[in-house]
């Protein structure tokens, strides 16, 4: 099973660029997943409204440990026993250290022992869609904030910056894309990289 993951903040094309994937993968008669994070498992999913529901007033600390909770589950519970071809995943363990690391402060050292800890299988390829905080904010001007998107513009300058540190560490395994290009820009830039 090869495993993709899809990274980038809220409102850079993620979903949309997962769905034509999806599409296409199943048209060349691949049977493909996807999971998104946080959830995708009973606990997950319980745990995801936690996580996002403004009424909650968690700690940096406590916002670190769920996410790895809920990821927990989806490794064990899913991800361990799918046999597909692909497993497309919405956000993954770069999430945690470019929101939680680069965004909120918490050591990145402490991260990397959770993603060990919980045995995150690592993707075949990580798919970064870059776009500029105040871009990613106007596509998604009508949609309602949950907690984590409600923190700021700051906060995800430091996010996005993350994410790219981190491509910028690990160029094997990233494709970083213009999130900027054209819906199908970028999903052929994804095919092509697919077919390498
Ligand atoms: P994400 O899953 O990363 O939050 P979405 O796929 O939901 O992002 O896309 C957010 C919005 O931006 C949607 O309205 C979508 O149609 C639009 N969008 C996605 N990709 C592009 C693109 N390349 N150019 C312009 N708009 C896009």
């Amino acid at each position: 099973m090869k495993i993709l993951s899809f990274e980038g903040i809220e409102g850079v094309g993620k979903s949309t660029q997962i769905n034509l994937l999806k599409d296409f993968l199943e048209k060349n008669k691949y049977t493909v997943e996807v999971l998104r994070e946080p959830g995708s498992t009973l606990t997950g999913e319980n745990i995801r409204n936690i996580l996002l529901d403004k009424g909650s007033d968690i700690s940096d600390k406590t916002e670190l440990l769920l996410m790895f909770a809920a990821r927990s589950e989806l490794i064990s519970k899913k991800i361990n026993s799918l046999s597909c071809d692909y497993l497309l995943l919405d956000r993954f363990f770069d999430a945690s250290l470019a929101y939680q690391g680069y965004g909120r402060n918490l050591p990145l050292s402490l991260i990397k022992d959770l993603i060990s800890f919980t045995d995150c299988p690592m993707p075949e390829l990580t798919i970064l869609i870059d776009i500029s905080v105040e871009e990613a904010f106007a596509r998604k001007i009508n949609d309602q904030k949950d907690r984590i998107e409600s923190s700021g513009i700051e906060f995800f300058n430091n996010v996005r910056n993350g994410y790219l540190e981190i491509a910028k560490n690990n160029v094997n395994r990233f494709l970083v894309i213009d999130g900027t290009l054209s819906i199908n820009e970028i999903h052929n830039a994804i095919i092509k990289k697919l077919n390498t």
